[in-house]
């Protein structure tokens, strides 16, 4: 075992199963087209009014969506009950999460979802006992992929970047940048499996 006291987990692809997203995107766009009253096309005008102000491409972001309509409320609604009814944790992750615990070693969720959310999905999983601490979109200045977000953990939270490990699965977000910050980082393949902790 390596010197690793903490270990920093992305969310979305990694702890948590991220399709619900994509299942939520319909639902969103129809409750705030009933919530406002609006037409398709003054929606489609507030989609291309976001995607302009965040630069996005593809889908637009529902969360952005309903920030920029004031209707943050109406996302979390949806969300939370989607979540209940429909959100599962990667194979493995709980079990992993217990055992790093009974190491006595730290956990960590950075992720570029905002804090609400990452919470929500903390308790909606019972996982909320298991970290000790969160850092979200909320926490810093950028995305995962700028020296800045990581940067911004390590000084907020006190780490050391060498006896860290970044746990992710998407190589921009959660390998490259905190890897040259001298953090150990692990590319996951599917299932959080405990005998990570075997490998690394
Ligand atoms: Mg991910």
């Amino acid at each position: 075992m390596t010197a690793v006291s903490t270990f920093i987990f992305d969310l979305d692809g990694t702890v948590i199963d991220d399709s619900l997203y994509a299942r939520i995107y319909v639902p969103v766009l129809e409750a705030l087209k009933a919530k406002l009253d609006l037409t398709d096309i003054r929606l489609n005008a507030a989609i291309v009014e976001v995607k302009r102000k965040t630069g996005r491409t593809g889908r637009v972001d529902t969360y952005d969506l309903c920030e920029h309509l004031g209707c943050l409320g109406l996302y979390y609604t949806l969300l939370e009950a989607a979540a209940k009814g429909d959100s599962r944790l990667n194979d493995g992750v709980l079990e992993l999460f217990r055992r790093i615990g009974e190491m006595g070693k730290r956990i960590g969720i950075a992720s570029n979802s905002h804090r609400h959310t990452i919470e929500l999905y903390l308790k909606v999983h019972r996982l909320a006992s298991f970290v000790g601490f969160v850092f979200s979109a909320d926490d810093a200045p950028s995305d995962k992929r700028s020296l800045a977000y990581w940067q911004a953990l390590i000084q907020k939270e006190g780490l050391v970047p060498s006896d860290c490990m970044v746990i992710g699965d998407d190589y921009e977000n959660d390998v490259a940048v905190p890897k040259t910050l001298g953090m150990k980082t692990f590319l996951v393949e599917g299932a959080v499996t405990p005998d990570i902790l075997s490998r690394i």
